[in-house]
């Protein structure tokens, strides 16, 4: 229901945990937050209120600055700990976030079982992490836009890989708005989760996918064609 995410030289947990809190009105189930560091992404989840998962990272915050979070209004698979997002793959180099629902997801799911694909959540939302891995090959933007074209449904996504230091994001039907910093960028579902950051924001179109680096970020359309998106200074509080 609520996602941020965040590339540049601050923790990511912090910037992660502050601005699903000021999501918190869109309401939630559960919530969870991918870190990479590096040589891997670590994934924490937990069902409840966001201070459930803030007390699991109390005391052993996730080192990293690169990072996506979640809170979750389930809508495929009871809200507990496993169904929760992240989602990753069997070996942990992908990891996914995804608001909304994907309605084909049955038909998707029962393709990736009979190629190998085991499954650890009940939600529609993990097919995207397998369909992603199944298109990978080396290019991470390039397997989002593949697995995106199998899939029927409203999505905002953001995905993580371990070999990578970027965000690939893509919306269609959910909302996504970008926020432009000097040397970070973040992602969010709503302007309020960015404004202590940056009130530079980039509101993404139905179909647009966006890859985030620390120093800036290119927009296209689920096609692969390059596309202009203004850059809004946004002056409320
Ligand atoms: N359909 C997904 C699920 O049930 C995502 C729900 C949401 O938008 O939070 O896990």
């Amino acid at each position: 229901c609520g996602i941020v995410g965040y590339i540049g030289s601050r923790q990511a947990q912090d910037v992660l945990i502050s601005g699903l809190a000021k999501l918190e009105y869109r309401g939630y189930d559960s919530a969870g937050v991918a870190i990479r560091n590096g040589t891997h992404i670590e994934v924490k989840k937990k069902a409840g209120k966001l201070a459930n998962l803030s007390t699991l990272l109390e005391g052993k915050p996730l080192e990293g600055t690169l990072g996506i979070g979640h809170t979750r209004w389930a809508t495929h698979g009871l809200p507990n700990d496993t169904n929760a997002h992240p989602h990753a793959t069997e070996d942990g180099r992908i990891v996914i976030i995804h608001n909304g629902i994907i309605e084909n997801y049955l038909t998707l799911k029962a393709g990736l079982m009979e190629r190998g694909h085991s499954f650890k959540s009940e939600t529609d939302s993990e097919v995207l992490a397998h369909l992603i891995e199944e298109a990978y090959s080396g290019d991470l933007y390039e397997a989002v836009r593949t697995a995106l074209g199998q899939v029927r449904g409203a999505y905002g996504i953001v995905v993580t890989h371990v070999d990578h230091r970027e965000i690939v994001a893509a919306r269609t039907v959910s909302p996504l708005v970008m926020g432009v910093g000097e040397g970070e960028m973040f992602l969010a579902s709503d302007v309020p989760a960015l404004l202590p950051y940056t009130r530079k924001m980039v509101f993404l179109h139905d179909g647009d996918m966006v890859v985030l680096h620390d120093d800036g970020f290119r927009i296209t359309d689920l096609a692969g064609n390059p596309v202009e998106r203004d850059i809004e200074h946004i002056d409320w509080d």
